[in-house]
């Protein structure tokens, strides 16, 4: 790579989430004498706490701990790398080719293995079980799709993304936390640096951004500022979903994940369920947004201790929608459904038993003690969810949660739980070429900010991808 007079570094990363740090890993691996700098709003990872960890309630860090600072939303994750090139994760395939992205996936999962992640791949040791589901699954109407999963689990990944983060810092990459990329410097259609919101500027011939869901708002406006080729992706939004670990102990105990896939009789929508989190928490995810405001929105994930887990499971339950002409703001279409929850709510996330669904009436503290329900997400706010969601998307889920039922025998009863909302924000994609190169020259889109990637394995091989991109490249 050459340098302009201007040039300080050969690559400025924004974001240190996993497609950043797989980047900056394979750079530094590859050629030791580059200079990359990783610019991250959030914190050094041995400073990440969540202080919800240890009081049960969520205190709202400015910015937050659970999806910014090193290794992004990887941190405190459930760590499930889907080892599948397609289906799931993202679309990167439809850019480079199905079998790039396997090799690819195979590549990240070798490197999270040297980096100590379990070597242990459910979904594969089964097949007799598997088939069992499967047959239930084609029943009932859904389609199961099969990938093999690895679970690194909460606690292991937050050790994992920590060595990654020890190797980065020796080998020489640069890495700034608390440093909010605002904006960047273009000159005659080409990318020459960024400006922090502390008015700090550095220069380099590329840049690339992954900045994750947390940061795909501040990109989409970046988009509009300069000009930068996107359209509106799919919107995914719907509930997290808590029962038992008795309910799903069978497609728990075979794929770990099962993502079992409903186009709905009523509307021909498609719902997904999506990261499971065996004996896991629901947990909450604040993101802020280029207004100034926060959102609050759900997830889960699941710690791989015996004496860390819990006895219920979790999913997710999202309706993706694309939509036409003239609708291009998906990420504004999930945030409003996210703040009505908020507002309902008192600033928290909301929770309703299925039982108080099917009756029409929220759910309060008593009622859903009466079912016998223990939520594990104590911050989330007995309400009502149909005051939240459109009829269209709560129709949706009534529909996936009664099919279901015929698979997982129990999920439909009174007790299960949901909580609302949760909304992916990833989808502003970023229209790029092959390279990953926007259609400003020298700035590249990875990951899930971009809307090519929804997971930490595609996300990751993205990363890679980008980084041998970049160190073919004559600029
Ligand atoms: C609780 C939870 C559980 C999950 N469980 C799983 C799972 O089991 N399996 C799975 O595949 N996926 C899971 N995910 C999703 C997964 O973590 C993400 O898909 C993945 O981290 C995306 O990687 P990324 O690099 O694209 O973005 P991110 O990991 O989101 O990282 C982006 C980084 O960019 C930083 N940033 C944003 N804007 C700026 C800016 N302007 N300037 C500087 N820095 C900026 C952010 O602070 C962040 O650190 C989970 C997510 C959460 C929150």
């Amino acid at each position: 790579m050459n340098k302009t007079d201007r040039t300080n570094y050969d690559v400025i990363i924004v974001g240190a989430g996993p497609s950043g740090i797989f980047c900056a890993y394979e750079l530094i691996t590859k050629n030791p004498s580059l200079k990359v700098l990783m610019l991250e709003k959030g914190n050094d990872i041995k400073n990440r706490i969540c202080p919800k960890r240890k009081t049960g309630i969520c205190v709202h860090c400015k910015p937050c701990n659970i999806t910014t600072g090193f290794s992004g939303a990887g941190a405190f994750s459930d760590g499930k790398l889907t080892l599948a090139a397609t289906e799931t994760g993202g679309n990167l395939d439809k850019l480079i080719g199905e079998e790039k992205v396997k090799e690819l996936i195979q590549k990240t999962d070798d490197i999270y293995l040297k980096f100590g992640a379990d070597s242990y791949v459910y979904g594969l040791d089964k097949p007799n079980e598997i088939a069992a589901i499967r047959k239930k699954s084609e029943d009932a109407g859904l389609k199961l799709v099969e990938s093999p999963i690895r679970h690194l689990g909460t606690e292991a990944s937050y050790e994992i993304y920590s060595k990654f983060q020890d190797y980065l810092l020796s080998k020489g990459v640069e890495i700034l936390f608390k440093t909010s990329v605002k904006d960047f410097l273009i000159r005659d259609g080409r990318a020459e640096g960024v400006i922090c919101k502390n008015g700090q500027e550095f220069f380099a011939r590329q840049i690339v951004v992954g900045a994750g869901r947390e940061g795909a708002s501040w990109f989409k406006a970046i988009c509009e500022k300069h000009d930068i080729n996107s359209k509106a992706g799919t919107v995914d939004i719907g509930v997290r979903v808590e029962c038992p670990d008795k309910i799903m102990h069978e497609l728990n105990e075979a794929l770990y994940e099962s993502k079992l896939i409903l186009y709905t009789k009523n509307y021909n929508d498609k719902v997904r369920t999506f990261c499971q989190n065996p004996s896991g928490e629901v947990a909450l995810e604040n993101y802020h947004l280029p207004d100034g405001k926060e959102v609050t929105t759900v997830n889960g994930h699941a710690y791989k201790s015996k004496e860390l887990k819990t006895d219920l499971t979790n999913f997710a339950l999202l309706v993706s929608k694309n939509f036409t002409e003239p609708f291009k703001e998906p990420l504004e279409y999930g945030t409003i459904f996210a703040r009505a929850a908020n507002m309902l709510a008192g600033g928290s996330v909301l929770v309703q038993t299925y039982g108080d669904i099917k009756k029409h009436r929220r759910s309060t503290p008593e009622r859903i003690k009466a079912t016998g329900a223990s939520p594990t997400c104590p911050d989330a706010v007995p309400g009502d969810l149909t005051l939240v969601l459109p009829k269209r998307i709560m129709d949706d889920i009534i529909e996936m949660i009664e099919t279901m039922n015929k698979v997982v025998t129990g999920l439909a009863g009174d007790a299960t739980l949901l909580y609302g909302i949760e909304v992916k924000f990833y989808s502003n994609m970023v229209l790029i070429d092959k390279k990953c190169e926007t259609n400003i020259k020298g700035l590249f889109a990875i990951g899930d900010s971009s809307s090519w990637t929804r997971g930490l394995s595609m996300s990751s091989a993205m990363g890679l991808y980008i980084a041998d991109i970049l160190l073919d490249s004559e600029v």
